[in-house]
């Protein structure tokens, strides 16, 4: 069912008449019933970047863990700026342990237009086995299941062989500002062997039926670039070969016509490979192609198939924005474009500019940088950290492959393995591959899947944190 139909409803008689679905969703009914709570309590604090109440978030955040009982001086609300507050709270683990985990997700969330949507949007609402609201999947889902597992783990005694950190930032959907400014002023707080983050990776059902489980273990590297033409112009009844927006033009066009070379990683040559099973058997046997060898024509065929494989497979770099000439009976004195680049983790930025002037090939052409970009190189994929989220795959969704992934976008996650920390996105939600509404109207996460979600979270760190699984 949509949620249009059910939108004349007030959500007080839908939380009422929902509330007993989300104890029977997992075995422990108080785990339930707080990670509900949590993820209620978030939703309804607009933090938007409009309406910027990610400190209010991160304190409400904050007192849950000092009442569960972590020292207050473990729990910290800080930012570079009052608008912008993140929560970073320490679990203490066996003194002289090991390198601590660092455990990822933000309080931020896209703006969302009430009248856009069925419900409201900042109103958590249950209804026929979703939560619906801003941030259900992107990604208060995730901050909600870190703050109640910790608090899970306090109550049950659980010492960690190590700290657990966790770490909900307040602008990864806008500027990243807050993961750059703990990462460059307060790496000692987040330090970590490696991060787990809960917005990146997650699973895809077909049909209802689990067929991946993604692990996030690379991201593509962000940089545009602006390419400019100057001339000293003149009247435009009387035209001259030597034309801004025709260097421009032409430029461009060999640009549309260029791929960059097919180049591959340890996280992507294993996202073919593994991420085949779910395909149709002739895009599989590209993959796997692909996979071992770097075919050039099974990479051709699956990126004709797939704008998301074509990005995979390569370096990206694509004209956005368009801007030239100042009257109509003018030769244009400027013209501008802005070329934005995906560029593969272990690609420098210098060897894809030069290739971008080779193919543009007019020196009337100006390159410049938009800012610089953050180098963010693959995360290895280690047995330490794949072997339990792979047993905990099997023991939760049998039969489900597990598939490492390279973000074409970019997350948090970004920065944390600019500065050494190798992340990996573990969201472990859910969801129909045809339906992902994250930034988009009507927001929802599954009760089962969420629920699902946050089991796996609890068992999987306490795992890698040193509890060795019955037998
Ligand atoms: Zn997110």
């Amino acid at each position: 069912m949509t949620p249009h139909r059910f939108a004349a409803l007030t959500s007080a008689i839908m939380l009422f008449a929902a509330a007993p679905a989300a104890a029977q969703a997992g075995k422990d009914p108080d785990a339930r019933r707080l990670e509900r709570e949590i993820l209620k309590q978030l939703i309804e604090i607009n933090t938007s970047d409009s309406a910027g109440h990610t400190a209010e978030a991160a304190n409400a955040m904050a007192d849950r863990l000092r009442a569960a009982g972590l020292p207050a001086t473990d729990v910290q609300v800080l930012g570079y700026s009052p608008r912008y507050q993140s929560l970073v709270a320490r679990y203490r683990g066996q003194a002289g342990g090991k390198k601590p985990i660092l455990l990822m997700a933000h309080l931020d969330v896209v703006d969302a237009r009430k009248e856009d949507w069925s419900t409201d949007p900042y109103q958590f609402v249950e209804k026929d086995g979703w939560y619906y609201g801003r941030g259900t999947s992107d990604v208060k889902d995730g901050a909600a299941m870190l703050v109640a597992n910790f608090i899970r783990y306090k109550k049950e005694g659980f010492v960690p062989d190590r700290d657990l950190i966790i770490v909900l930032t307040a602008d990864e959907e806008t500027t990243g500002g807050s993961i750059r400014w703990l990462t460059a002023e307060h790496k000692d707080l987040i330090d970590a062997e490696y991060a787990l983050n809960t917005d990146g990776g997650g699973g895809d059902y077909r049909d209802g039926k689990p067929i991946r489980f993604n692990v996030q273990a690379a991201e593509k590297v962000y940089q545009s670039l602006t390419l400019e033409v100057r001339n000293k112009g003149g009247h435009s009844s009387r035209p001259i070969p030597d034309n801004a927006i025709y260097h421009l033009a032409r430029g461009l066009a060999r640009l549309a016509d260029y791929q960059f070379p097919v180049r591959l990683n340890e996280v992507t040559r294993a996202f073919f490979e593994r991420g085949a099973a779910a395909e149709t058997p002739a895009l599989a046997a590209d993959m796997r192609l692909v996979a071992k060898t770097g075919n050039p024509a099974a990479a051709r065929r699956l990126s004709a198939a797939s704008p998301y494989y074509n990005s995979v497979l390569h370096t990206t770099c694509v004209a956005t924005r368009l801007f030239a000439g100042h009257a109509d009976n003018a030769l244009p004195q400027l013209a501008r474009a802005t070329v934005n680049c995906r560029i593969e983790p272990d690609q420098p930025v210098d060897s894809v500019e030069a290739t971008l002037r080779r193919v543009v090939a007019d020196t009337a052409i100006h390159f410049s940088r938009v800012a610089e970009a953050h180098p963010s190189p693959p995360s290895p994929l280690g047995r330490d950290v794949m072997a339990p989220v792979e047993a905990l795959v099997a023991k939760y969704w049998p039969g489900t492959p597990v598939v490492p992934e390279m973000s074409t976008g970019a997350t948090d996650g970004l920065y944390t393995r600019n500065v050494g920390i190798p992340t990996y996105g573990v969201s472990a939600v859910f969801d129909d591959i045809n339906d992902s509404r994250a930034h988009g109207r009507d927001e929802r996460v599954g009760v089962k899947e969420y629920h699902q979600a946050a089991e796996y979270w609890y068992e999987l760190v306490r795992r890698l944190a040193g509890v060795r699984p019955a037998s």
